[in-house]
């Protein structure tokens, strides 16, 4: 058997403005078809299953390439186009094919492209052939497409947010498409639009026990998967929403009435599950009264993982207003003020401009006499099984006592250790603040007191009924109280 597998995603918040170009994949992940011969990272680890599973299977693996942005506004066209035709030719060197494994995003636009990975799909169906099975890995926040639908054997999206199950889900992907290649199975598709735009946080009941269900029902009477794709909210595309979608081994129909089942008691759920989140006077009192720390708060809004600049102010501010000490923000997407710190040096006192850099969403930019505490180059932190680059990352203690960690490399904060990379323990302070939507749940909680959401101003603020679409036609709730009754 002939198996050729690649990735290309990233997830498009298409009210931002930052351009995502070929520098945001190439300070993300980018491979010319040698990603499994280094480390994995969160958007290479699928292709390092794919290929151990294959070969150990004694089948021929080719790998094309693997670009990964972190999120922000619209792919550029041409660099969109040149990847998008690079793991085409790729794939048609490499004909004849039996099994194709993409790793893409799914919520992926790009100037004159809504639907990248329907496109990319579409394609490699081209090239490939009718007969290829062809298997795509999405993240849960994903819009599920007729294109993508039309054109791929199977897909599958993770189950966990936090994303701890990326590489479960590629375990699962290629068990399900090498039994389809083998002809041991016939996958049938399809997907039902909850009509429902929000966030769903797998680490809480009801949606942990949800979890559980998916996974039950797969493996039998003829179910080979069910996903649930939370959708990506801050997409302005047709598809955009919450879908479930189910593989079923040669019935269709079948996996339509799952699909409409699961929606359905998604939809039961929806109040039970919506996400809570705090003003942030409110999230700070509550931390300040604790008895202990540390009280993580989560500035959802702010997160690099949903095309957030991951420098907005609106959090430190009242942190400075209000004189709070013993506390610690992460991490700022600086490259100005970092290069300013490395300039100065470890010790160094200076009168320092952070944040609030990238637009409206950033807020205003804050003037501090700081000393520079620490300066790591290249620092990295840890994302479930791999590592995450940070960048150049700088720790920088205020005048007022407040520690704030900036760094190079746009990321979000995943693990304590994007802290403690700079000498910093975030499980000795009072309050942290950490720039993320959920993904530093995984390893904040254990050394958590408490976690708050913070619903500050910025660019992924959580308030999904205001979000200015443009493109979907149906009805959505929390927009309308039923989106049923029409
Ligand atoms: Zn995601």
């Amino acid at each position: 058997m002939r198996v050729f597998i690649a990735c290309l995603g990233t997830e498009t918040n298409t009210f931002s403005s930052l351009p995502t170009g070929e520098q945001t994949f190439r300070d993300t992940s980018y491979f010319e078809g040698d990603a499994t011969r280094h480390a994995p990272t969160p958007f290479t680890q699928p292709l390092h299953i794919w290929r151990k599973r294959a070969e150990e299977r004694g089948h021929e693996v080719v790998e094309g390439l693997c670009a990964f942005a972190q999120p922000a506004g619209r792919t550029v066209r041409r660099v969109y186009e040149d990847y998008r035709d690079r793991i085409l030719a790729q794939a048609r060197a490499a004909l004849p094919l039996d099994l194709v494994l993409v790793n893409m995003h799914g919520a992926m636009v790009a100037e004159g492209y809504d639907d990248c990975e329907g496109d990319l799909l579409a394609r490699l169906r081209a090239v490939a052939g009718p007969d290829t099975v062809i298997g795509g890995e999405l993240d849960l926040h994903c819009h599920i497409t007729p294109g993508m639908l039309e054109a791929a054997t199977a897909l599958v999206t993770y189950k966990e947010y936090p994303h701890v199950d990326i590489g479960e889900r590629a375990e699962d992907l290629f068990r399900l498409c090498h039994d389809a290649a083998e002809g041991r199975t016939r996958p049938a598709m399809a997907a039902h639009d909850c009509r429902m735009i929000s966030m769903w946080r797998t680490t809480a009941e009801p949606m942990r026990a949800f979890v559980a269900d998916m996974k039950a029902l797969e493996g039998r009477d003829g179910i080979l998967a069910v996903s649930f794709g939370h959708g990506f909210p801050w997409g302005d595309v047709a598809e955009v929403g919450a879908k479930t979608l189910v593989v079923a081994d040669g019935d269709a129909a079948k996996a339509a009435a799952l699909a409409a089942d699961l929606g359905a008691h998604l939809w039961a759920m929806r109040e039970e599950t919506r996400p809570t989140a705090l003003g942030i006077d409110e999230a700070i009192d509550r931390a300040l009264a604790a008895d202990s720390g540390p009280v993580v708060l989560a500035d959802v809004s702010d997160n690099a993982g949903g095309g957030a600049p991951s420098d907005s102010t609106f959090i430190l501010q009242r942190l400075l207003a209000r004189g709070v000490r013993d506390a610690a923000s992460g991490l700022y997407w600086d490259p100005v003020a970092v290069r300013f710190c490395m300039e100065a040096g470890e010790g160094a006192r200076l009168r320092l401009r952070i944040g609030g850099k990238c637009g409206p969403d950033s807020g205003e930019p804050v003037d501090l006499a700081v000393t520079v505490e620490r300066i790591v180059a290249n620092a990295a932190q840890t994302f479930g099984a791999v590592r995450n680059r940070i960048g150049d990352a700088v720790l920088v203690r205020t005048e007022g006592g407040l520690d704030l960690v900036l760094n190079s490399v746009r990321t979000q904060v995943f693990h304590p250790d994007a802290f403690e990379a700079v000498g910093l323990d975030p499980a000795a302070k009072k309050l942290v603040v950490v720039k993320s939507t959920q993904h530093f749940h995984a390893d904040f909680a254990p050394i958590a007191k408490e976690i708050l959401y913070v619903a500050a101003p910025g660019a992924i603020a959580p308030d999904f009924a205001a979000i200015p679409y443009t493109s979907r036609a149906l009805p959505w709730w929390p927009r309308v109280e039923d989106p049923w009754a029409e």
